[in-house]
C-alpha cells in the first residue's frame, strides 16, 4: 500500500483528512484593514507594504494570517499562500509533500467541466487553480472531494504559470475601495495594478488523460 508523502492533518470525530491547501477558520483575512490606493494613484497597495505582498509579476496578493489547524477547516476555500506555494513548488495539494511526476508529467485530479463534449480537447489548455497531487493522495482527493464529481486524472508536462484569480478593487464613492466579482486575470494585463490576487492560475499544456 502506498502512503502519502507526509502525514495528513485530520479534523473532527470522523478524522476527516484536511488538505494542505485548505483554509482554516482561524486564518483571518487582514487585507481590508491595510489596502489603500498607492500614493501615485495608479493602483492598489498596502499601507505598510512588505516584500512578499507582491508576486514576481508585481501583482498584489490578499493578506491572510497563516495558522493551519486553527479553528475549523473551510473545505471550499484555499489559503492563498499555501495554494501559491503548492503550485509553484509542485507540492501535493493534499499532503504538502512533493507531487507525483513521471515521463508524462505531473499528476492532477480535475473535476470534469459541465459539458466535456462542449470543450474540445479538454483538458489541454484548461486554466486550473487546484495544485497537483502525489499518487496516494489522488485517492484521498477523490474520496473526500464531492465537488470533483466523477474526476479525471491528468498528467501535465507543462503546467504553465498563467495568471491569478481574485478581484478588482477600485475607488468608489467617498474614495472607498469597492470590489468586483471574482475573475481570472492573465499576467501582464493592463489593469493588473487594480487587482488583488487570491490564487495562482496555471494553464495545463501537454496533457495526457490517464487511468488511476
Ligand atoms: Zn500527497
Amino acid at each position: 500500500m502506498t502512503v502519502p508523502a507526509r502525514s495528513l492533518r485530520t479534523w473532527g470525530p470522523k478524522g476527516l483528512p484536511v488538505p494542505y491547501v485548505v483554509r482554516w477558520s482561524g486564518e483571518v483575512v487582514v487585507t481590508d484593514r491595510d489596502l489603500i490606493v498607492r500614493a501615485d494613484g495608479r493602483g492598489l497597495g498596502y499601507r505598510d507594504e512588505r516584500p512578499g505582498d507582491r508576486d514576481r509579476h508585481g501583482v498584489l496578493w490578499a493578506r491572510l494570517t497563516e495558522e493551519p489547524g486553527g479553528g475549523q477547516p473551510e473545505f471550499r476555500c484555499m489559503h492563498p499562500a499555501r495554494q501559491r506555494r503548492a503550485m509553484l513548488e509542485r507540492l501535493c495539494q493534499v499532503c504538502g509533500g512533493p507531487a507525483d511526476r513521471n515521463g508524462k508529467g505531473w499528476l492532477f485530479v480535475l473535476g470534469r467541466p459541465g459539458r466535456e463534449d462542449g470543450v474540445p480537447g479538454w483538458p489541454e489548455g484548461a486554466l486550473c487553480t487546484k495544485p497537483p497531487v502525489c499518487e496516494p493522495c489522488a485517492g484521498v482527493a477523490v474520496a473526500h472531494c464531492p465537488h470533483l464529481g466523477e474526476p479525471a486524472f491528468v498528467r501535465v508536462r507543462k503546467p504553465r504559470v498563467w495568471g491569478v484569480f481574485g478581484g478588482f478593487f477600485v475607488p468608489g464613492r467617498g474614495g472607498r475601495l469597492a470590489g468586483s466579482e471574482d475573475a481570472d486575470l492573465p499576467f501582464g494585463h493592463p489593469q493588473a495594478d487594480w487587482f488583488l490576487a487570491n490564487q495562482l492560475v496555471v494553464e495545463l499544456t501537454r496533457t495526457t488523460r490517464v487511468t488511476p
